[in-house]
């Protein structure tokens, strides 16, 4: 068991005095804060332990599974077994956002679609697919039965899923890591359970049991989910346990999309240089997902990418952790925040202190919104792109306009009018493509009862 710190009162009070953002995130107000320790790409990189060949490496394992994919999940098909996510500007919902803040944002609003990659509608399909390839390609490697040379379609048979169950797969989830790990684990052969937290939908639960996967509940949040899951594969060797937590492997699936990202703007002939910067807004949970893209991001971009992390008012983890330097040591709870959002993905109350510590010199700056702020733009990107999406999805969504009127930031970085007036946007729309139509139409409603009651 990984026993945390307590806090006394007294201890709390102090920390809120040595750091004055606190009180604000204690009230629940939306703030932002930009990181003064921010350093240069070439320097963080080296720091990190982790490096572009192990990127390479999973990018590669990636590919080689293309074939199985092409035939176990047909809808791949189309895209040669590749899971990646179209991008696209959002120009009408820029200028909407625009009147809406009274700021005219130079530049490109774009959107990187996670909503629509396969098999799990959003962005753990990158991380949580890849962890568990790479575990069953260990096994088979292992045990003689595939080369790496070999063509991984042969995966999709009795055999290998023979193979395969004798082998037991757990997580810990809010709900979509659950739906990855679920949905690929169950279709290769292993025995797959998911531990949710109480805040994941029905819905999620539904579909992992109609595939085979055993979901346990839990009462209580998503640090709960994760415990128990850890301590059922704890003492048993044919058990691979999925640590949202702590996981380099999911990091580094999370990761490929750098350089994916980067061929997908080649292509829509746009040139990311110092003078053409990318700001990319990534909503954070537990800090793998965009910690680990933004990783990919720094690899791919350098100096050159601007990376934001965004978080509910209510489950502002990672940007407690990495302002107090305490990282997985404090909790948003031990504050006398509760934790409870209605976007799935981000109700996460204890950072992964293994992604703060790696990614916060990387990291640009950290704000957090409140769930009428992710509904409304919800309703609005729906009404004015025709694009539905959780609301987890739209936390990057006022990113830009955060970013734009932090006069200090913007100087500090040398981030002029002109090299403003050049840059691209990048809203990290992080799921949403497996919401029921019903569910949908709940978001939608909930969006529209907010711009009536203003
Ligand atoms: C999980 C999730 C995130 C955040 O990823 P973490 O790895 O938990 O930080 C963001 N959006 C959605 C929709 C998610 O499911």
């Amino acid at each position: 068991m990984i026993s945390h710190p307590r806090y006394s009162p007294e201890a709390i009070s102090e920390l809120c005095q040595a750091y004055p953002l606190l009180d604000q995130l204690v009230a629940l107000r939306p703030v932002s804060w930009f990181n003064p320790e921010r350093l240069p790409a070439e320097q963080a990189l080296t720091a990190v332990g982790l490096t572009a060949d192990d990127v390479q490496d999973a990018s590669q394992r990636l590919d080689r599974f293309a074939a199985y994919f092409s035939v176990a999940f047909p809808e791949t098909a189309t895209s040669q077994g590749r899971l990646e996510s179209p991008i696209q500007p959002i120009a009408r919902m820029q200028q909407a956002l625009n009147e809406q803040f009274q700021t005219n944002l130079t530049g490109e609003l774009w959107l990187k679609m996670d909503n629509l990659l396969p098999i799990s509608g959003s962005i753990k399909a990158r991380g949580g697919i890849y962890e568990v390839l790479q575990h069953a390609e260990k096994l088979a490697l292992k045990a003689g039965l595939l080369q790496r040379t070999d063509d991984y379609a042969q995966l999709h048979s009795e055999p290998f899923r023979t193979f395969f169950s004798q082998y037991r797969i757990a997580v810990g989830s809010t709900g979509n890591l659950g739906l990855s790990i679920g949905m690929i684990g169950a279709k290769l052969g292993f025995q797959t359970s998911v531990h949710m937290s109480a805040d994941a939908r029905a819905w999620k639960k539904a579909l992992l049991r109609e595939n085979g996967v055993t979901v346990v509940e839990y009462n209580s949040d998503y640090s709960v989910a994760v415990a128990a899951g850890r301590a059922q594969a704890a003492d048993d060797p044919y058990c691979h346990f999925v640590d949202d937590e702590n996981s380099v492997q999911l990091f580094l699936g999370y990761a490929v999309a750098g350089e994916r990202l980067k061929a997908q703007l080649e292509q829509a002939g746009i040139m990311i240089d110092r003078a053409n910067p990318l700001f990319v807004y990534l909503p954070c949970g537990v800090g793998g997902g965009p910690g680990g893209v933004a990783f990919g991001l720094k690899l791919a971009f350098g100096d050159a990418v601007h990376c934001i992390f965004a978080e509910p008012t209510h489950s502002p983890c990672m940007l407690l952790g990495v302002y107090t330097g305490l990282h997985d040591q404090i909790s948003v709870q031990d504050l006398g925040i509760d934790n409870l959002t209605t976007a799935d993905g981000l109700a996460v109350g204890r950072p992964s202190g293994f992604v703060g510590r790696l990614m916060s010199p990387m990291l640009d700056g950290f704000y957090t919104l409140s769930d009428e702020e992710m509904l409304s733009w919800l309703g609005l990107l729906n009404a004015q792109e025709g694009i539905q999406l959780e609301p987890s999805a739209l936390a990057g969504m006022p990113g830009p306009w955060r970013l734009i009127e932090d006069e200090g930031y913007l100087q500090r970085l040398g981030l002029t009018p002109e090299r403003l007036g050049r840059a691209h946007h990048l809203v990290w729309a992080t799921g949403g493509g497996m919401v029921p139509p019903a569910e949908m139409a709940k978001y939608l409603a909930q969006a529209a009862a907010l711009d009536c009651e203003e």
